[in-house]
Formats: C-alpha cells, structure tokens, sequence
C-alpha cells in the first residue's frame, strides 16, 4: 500500500499521490497519460489531479495496475470497482486488443495484452497474477495461449496457464528453468503459425529467444524488441539490449517485410501507422538507424 508519509514532493495537491518506491516502469503513463508525469525513465509523480470521472476512473486502473504499489488514493474512492475493471480496450478502433494492466514487479511492469479472438484467445505476457483479473479473463473466454514474448516478461505465468488451462509458448533459446514447463517451445529464426491468424516470428537481439507475434495483418506485439515512445517514435535501444545488438539489427531488418499497422510492445507505449506501407517503412528507417549505432 503507497503511504502518504513517503509520497515525493513533486505530486499536485489532492486525492491521489505517488510514493517514494516507484520503480519507473511507465506503466501508470501509459494507462493515465493525464494524471501521471515525469519522462518515460523516470519516477512518476501526480501532474495533474483527475477533473472528470473518466480521468479519475483511468488513474485508478493505473493505481491498481502499479507494481510495486506505489500510487495511492486518501479517500480509496473507486479503487475496488477500478481492480474488477480490468482489462480495458487498447483504443476505440482497437476493441480486439485489450490491455491487461496490473503489472508484475518481477517484469519491471512490463504490459501484457489480452487478443480476443474466435479460433480462442491469446494471453501476451503474463500480467500479475489476481483473482478480479482471473474472473474477467474467465468472463471473457479465457486464453488458448499464453505467448511470451521473452525470458523476462514471464512473471506469474505457471499460475495462469494452471487457471486457464492455456498452452504457454515460448522459443527454446528463452526457456530457463522458471520456464521449462512451457507446453509449446519454438525452434529457429523461421516464422512459425499458431494459427491462420497467428504469426510467431523470432526476433533475436533483446535475447537470444525474443519473439514477435503478429496478430492478422494488424497488430503486432514485439515484447522489448521495438516499442513506440510518448513522442509517437519508433524505437529500440542498445542500452537495452542484453544479448547481441547485431542481431537486433538484422531481425528488425526482416521485421520490415511483414504487413501490420499496430506496434503493441511490453516496455514503451503502443504505436499506429497510418497504413501498412507506412510502418513497413518505419521499421525499415530504425533498422537503418540502428546499424548507425
Ligand atoms: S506504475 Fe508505479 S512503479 Fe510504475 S511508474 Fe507508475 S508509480 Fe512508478
């Protein structure tokens, strides 16, 4: 629980405050842009108290969603209806996509997503595992699979795939031995189809095993091998990049010749082109920047 004895100086006076643990992680930004501020790295604070119900029912998701539980509320007003509210639509021409909020700390809050679809849902990254979040997943279908993007956004997922009975996947580069229960392991740098509509495609760099999938030819969530900033950029970073930046490189080379629109990422925030051609021609300036590098 946040403490208002530890809130850091920079909040706006009022309701809602952010306490001294927070970790940085963008997550309470990226779910209530107008209530918390600082830049993407930095500790988050309360720019702005919420002025509408809709601003205040926004920080609420991010409060219940921080990982280390460091926003709070004085008066603890909407706070139990905001943790059975997740998760909520990506955007409005997005309501296939949904953002999971509660984030894990063992993920350094990574995003996770949930894709509703017919052929069975699909569970990306794994969220924190709780019982309000479990009874809406449930609502909702459940998941068909569980996909980790990579070796570090996995958090609590033996417990979901144990609650929805969903098959894990992972690539065997990735697997260690948190991991060596995943039902399905992907093998190689060659796309492998879960399903019609379902694309894994290997992106080594960040880590040996990171993968992509690519949802249609729509959507398609990069764990933390490309991510949008606040700016709208695309990006990728070598000061992030923990196994071999080369690799980075060249897989975000042959990232350019899939056909999506939407960058869902699990660090940064998600980012839309105006058209497939459009970010085709996005990733292919960043691979060329990146060899820059
Ligand atoms: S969600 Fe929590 S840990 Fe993450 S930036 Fe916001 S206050 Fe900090």
């Amino acid at each position: 629980m946040a403490l208002r004895t530890r809130a850091v100086p920079e909040n706006a006076p009022g309701d809602l405050f952010v306490d001294d643990r927070c970790i940085s992680c963008d997550t309470c930004r990226r779910l209530a842009p107008a209530t918390f501020g600082g830049g993407e790295d930095d500790r988050a604070f309360v720019a702005s108290q919420p002025s509408d119900g809709e601003a205040r029912r926004r920080a609420l998701l991010a409060l219940v969603s921080c990982p280390v539980a460091a926003i709070g509320s004085t008066s603890g007003a909407g706070v139990r209806e905001a943790s059975r509210a997740l998760p909520v639509p990506l955007a409005e021409d997005a309501p296939d996509i949904l953002d999971c909020g509660y984030a894990a700390e063992s993920s350094f809050g990574a995003a996770s997503w949930l894709v509703l679809r017919r052929g069975g849902n699909v569970l990306v990254d794994s969220p924190r595992f709780t019982a309000p979040l479990l009874a809406r997943l449930r609502a909702l279908g459940g998941a068909r699979f569980l996909f980790l993007s990579h070796r570090d956004d996995v958090a609590d997922h033996a417990r979901w795939a144990e609650a929805l009975g969903c098959a894990r996947v992972l690539h065997a580069r990735d697997v260690t031995a948190g991991t060596r229960g995943v039902e399905l392991r992907l093998e190689g740098d060659a796309p492998t189809a879960l399903a019609n509509d379902l694309l894994a495609i290997p992106v080594p760099g960040h880590t040996a095993g990171s993968t992509a999938l690519l949802v249609g030819e729509r959507y398609l969530f990069t764990g933390d091998h490309l991510w949008g900033d606040a700016e709208g950029r695309l990006g990728a970073s070598r000061s992030v990049c923990w196994w071999d930046w080369d690799s980075q490189t060249r897989s975000m080379e042959r990232l350019a010749a899939h056909r999506f629109e939407w960058v869902i990422p699990g660090h940064g925030r998600p980012w839309r082109a105006q058209s497939i051609d459009a970010a085709q021609a996005a990733v292919r300036d960043l691979a060329a920047e990146m060899r820059e590098r």
